[in-house]
């Protein structure tokens, strides 16, 4: 019998549409796979397939096929810890909005993936669950925070995820591991039920095998939401892509970009790509953006400003873990001190410092400057052209430990990925080719709720590449 597990999300979504595949025997291949995973990929896989799965009598648009989901989605009654030892054991009592709509939508909850610790790195190493591997190598990272999430759709053992991005972390970790991840436009997918790391920037998107998945799972996620604020409904319905041209697209490449800082088999994959457009019709042309040199500077103030007081939560008295003391203020200090790994105190100190009395206008209140100058460059370069494309992380995945003793080396790796979340606007990153048998991702990012044009050319790309996505076929 065909392993089920080849099949992408939308074949088999066809397949038991048309009834040539059970969702309930789909999901047991999926779950079997899950519970072998050894790549520490996983923090819960299901304990069975749900009733029905999915072949209700109206058939749902993601007919069955089952769902990985990051850990710091809130998921009823099961383990929601946020990679967090804090949180070790939490079950909240409510599922956050985006995994009730996709399971409504026929998208039943698989597994919760493992995940750098409330979101904060890139290289899935500081969850308190342990790293992370990737399927291409194991001796290296699998990107971060969404890299359980990438680990599992590449080695095959999920069909789809969901991950967040606040800087990069649905696109940088798909980059690592040669699958697609779509972050969308901040907004069009609520927030509500995600732990919240940096919330002016958290937003929720798919890692998928391909650029149709994404687009058919992204397509069931949006939505204004009554229960965030800064929720709001998608001017489009979005479409499954299927042109093979690029005619009439232009292409913006940023100025600054020389391969300078780039790993060079990463550049020379992104000037492969760039080339192919142009042969599918495609038109590239430069554009200025000069405040997004300051990106990652503006960033890791905003980002630390809004965790530090987003975390202040976690204090041993309302979830998770608490350590016992004589008296109220040494069983806070001795929860947290245990329960945050290094890499949260960092940035609790780090934003708590930035939004201190006296120093909140000279650093977090100069970021937002920043960011606003920022969002003004991307507009200003969308007037020129339609799509804005870089490579989507400047090496491929490093040794495991390589770069634990640098963080600043670690927020390098966001150059080209948070300067597009801080102006709010969508990105999509496509395996592009191979560096040193590593898969090099290629990032387009748009205006706002510019996905329907990302995701088109996204596909045509995706088609002239021929990228394999099976890890460890060289
Ligand atoms: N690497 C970035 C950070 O550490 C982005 C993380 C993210 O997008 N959640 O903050």
């Amino acid at each position: 019998m065909t392993d089920l597990t080849t099949l992408t999300a939308k074949q088999a979504a066809d397949a038991i549409g048309t009834g040539d595949l059970d969702a309930t025997e789909l999901f047991e291949a999926y779950r079997a796979k899950a519970t072998a995973d050894d790549l520490n990929a996983y923090t819960w896989v299901a304990e069975a397939a749900p009733a029905r799965a999915g072949n209700g009598s109206a058939p749902a648009p993601l007919a069955g096929v089952p769902l990985a989901v990051k850990d710091l989605f809130c998921t009823a009654g099961v383990p929601s810890q946020a990679g967090s030892r804090i949180l070790e054991g939490y079950l909240p009592p409510y599922t956050a909005t985006v995994v009730d709509q996709l399971a409504a939508a026929g998208a039943p909850l698989l597994a919760k993936t493992n995940q750098d610790e409330f979101a904060m790195g890139s290289s899935n190493e500081n969850s308190g669950y342990g790293p992370t591997l990737n399927p291409w190598d194991r001796t290296r990272i699998p990107g971060g925070s969404s890299g359980g999430s990438s680990a599992a759709v590449a080695s095959g053992s999920a069909p789809w995820a969901l991950g967040t991005d606040t800087g990069g972390s649905i696109r940088q970790p798909a980059a690592m591991t040669g699958i697609v991840g779509l972050k969308p436009t901040y907004g069009s997918v609520s927030r509500y039920g995600m732990i919240a790391f940096a919330s002016s920037l958290d937003q929720a998107g798919p890692l998928t095998r391909d650029v149709t998945d994404a687009a058919l799972l992204y397509g069931q996620m949006t939505g204004r939401d009554p229960r965030d604020s800064t929720s709001l409904q998608h001017p489009d319905a979005i479409a499954l892509p299927s042109g093979d041209r690029l005619d009439g697209i232009v292409l913006g490449v940023p100025d600054t970009l020389t391969g300078e800082g780039v790993e060079p088999g990463v550049f020379a994959r992104f000037e492969e790509t760039l080339k192919l457009a142009e042969s599918l019709g495609a038109t590239i042309r430069r554009v200025s953006l000069p405040h997004t040199e300051y990106g990652i500077s503006a960033y890791y103030v905003i980002a630390p400003a809004e965790a530090s007081s987003n975390l202040a939560r976690f204090d041993g008295v309302r979830y998770g873990r608490r350590v016992e003391a004589d008296d109220l203020v040494s069983m806070y200090t001795r929860t947290r001190h245990d329960g945050f790994g290094d890499e949260v105190k960092r940035r609790i100190m780090l934003g708590t410092y930035a939004l201190s009395s006296g120093y909140y206008d000279a650093f977090y209140g100069k970021a937002q400057r920043v960011r606003t100058k920022i969002a003004e460059d991307y507009k200003n370069a969308f007037a020129d052209v339609d799509l804005i494309v870089t490579p989507t992380a400047p090496n491929v995945a490093w040794e495991l430990g390589a770069k634990s003793a640098d963080p600043l080396a670690m927020y390098l790796e966001d150059l080209f990925t948070v300067p597009i979340s801080l102006a709010g606007l969508p990105a999509i990153s496509i395996p592009n080719g191979l560096s040193d048998n590593l898969p090099v991702g290629f990032q387009i990012a748009g205006p706002a709720f510019s996905e329907n044009a990302i995701l088109g050319a996204a596909y045509a790309l995706e088609q002239a590449i021929g990228f394999d996505a099976t890890p460890g076929r060289v």
